[in-house]
C-alpha cells in the first residue's frame, strides 16, 4: 500500500507498544476509516464507543434500551454509562495488551478525566506507555463532513465502509468484500447529522485544547487523501514524531 511505503519503518508493527491512541475528530472525519487501517497494521483492538452502542441497541441490553432514543437524537449518551460500558469491553476483550484505539472517545471533558484516571490505573499495573494516551486530531470542513455523512454507506457483516460520492462500491450498493447489501446509519440523515455536528462543537471540540495544554495532541489534515491521512498517522506512531 502506497501509504506503507511512505513510512519506512525497522520494527515489526506487530510487536509495537502502542499504549492508548485517541482519535478525535468531528463525525465524519474518518476516524472509522483510519482506525481500522491502524488496528490491522498494529494488531491492536479499534474499540468504537458508537459501534458498542449500537450493538447494545441491536442485542436490547438495558444500555441499549436506555442509549436508543438518545443516539437518534444525535444527543451525546450519559458519560457514565459510556465510560463502564468501555472499562469492561478494554478489561474483557483479552485483546489490549500492547494498546488500543479509541474511536469515539472521548467526547466530553468529564470522559477525558476519566480516562487520565483509568489510564494512570493502568500504567501501574501495565507499564509506563499507558501513562499518556496519544491523541491524534482528524481536522475536516464543514462541507466535507457533511458530503461524507450524507454519502456514507457500510456493510453489516464486514464493517467496511464507503461514500457513494467518494468510495462507491464496484456495485452499487453491494459491498465489494462479500456482496452484503450496503446500509445507511439512522444518525446519519441530514436532520441527526447536524444534531451531532453541534454536539461535537460545543462538547467534544474543547478537548483539543485539553489535550494541547497536556502536549500529547497531534493534528492531521483530514482533508487529504486517505492514503495521505494513513501515511501522517503511521509517522506519528513509528517515526518518533510521537512526543
Ligand atoms: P459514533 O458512531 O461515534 O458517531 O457515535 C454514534 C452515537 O453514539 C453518538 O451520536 C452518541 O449518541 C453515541 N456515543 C458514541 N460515543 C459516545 C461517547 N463517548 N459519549 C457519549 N455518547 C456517545
Amino acid at each position: 500500500m502506497q501509504a506503507e511505503a511512505a513510512v519506512a519503518t525497522l520494527v515489526d508493527p506487530q510487536t509495537l507498544m502502542i499504549g492508548a491512541l485517541i482519535l478525535l475528530g468531528a463525525p465524519g472525519a474518518g476516524k472509522g476509516t483510519q482506525s481500522k487501517f491502524v488496528s490491522t497494521r498494529y494488531g491492536i483492538p479499534q474499540i468504537s464507543t458508537g459501534d458498542l452502542l449500537r450493538e447494545n441497541v441491536r442485542k436490547g441490553t438495558q444500555i441499549g434500551i436506555q442509549a436508543k432514543s438518545i443516539m437518534e437524537k444525535g444527543q451525546l449518551v450519559p458519560d457514565e454509562m459510556v465510560e463502564d460500558m468501555l472499562a469492561r469491553r478494554i478489561e474483557t476483550g483479552g485483546d489490549t495488551d500492547r494498546g488500543f484505539i479509541l474511536d469515539g472517545f472521548p467526547r466530553t471533558l468529564a470522559q477525558a478525566k476519566w480516562l487520565d484516571e483509568y489510564l494512570k490505573k493502568w500504567s501501574v499495573r501495565h507499564g509506563q506507555a499507558w501513562a499518556a494516551p496519544v491523541v491524534i486530531s482528524i481536522t475536516v470542513g464543514y462541507n466535507q463532513l457533511l458530503r461524507r455523512l450524507t454519502g456514507r454507506r457500510s456493510c453489516p457483516t464486514c464493517g467496511r465502509i464507503y461514500n457513494i460520492y467518494f468510495q462507491p462500491p464496484r456495485i452499487a450498493d453491494l459491498c465489494d468484500n462479500d456482496g452484503s447489501k450496503l446500509i445507511t446509519r439512522r444518525d446519519d440523515c441530514e436532520e441527526v447529522i447536524s444534531e451531532r455536528l453541534k454536539a461535537y462543537e460545543r462538547q467534544t471540540l474543547p478537548l483539543t485544547e485539553y489535550y494541547r495544554a497536556k502536549g500529547s495532541l497531534h493534528e492531521v489534515n483530514g482533508d487529504q487523501a486517505t492514503d495521505e491521512v494513513t501515511a501522517a498517522v503511521m509517522g506519528i506512531l513509528e517515526n518518533g514524531d510521537r512526543l
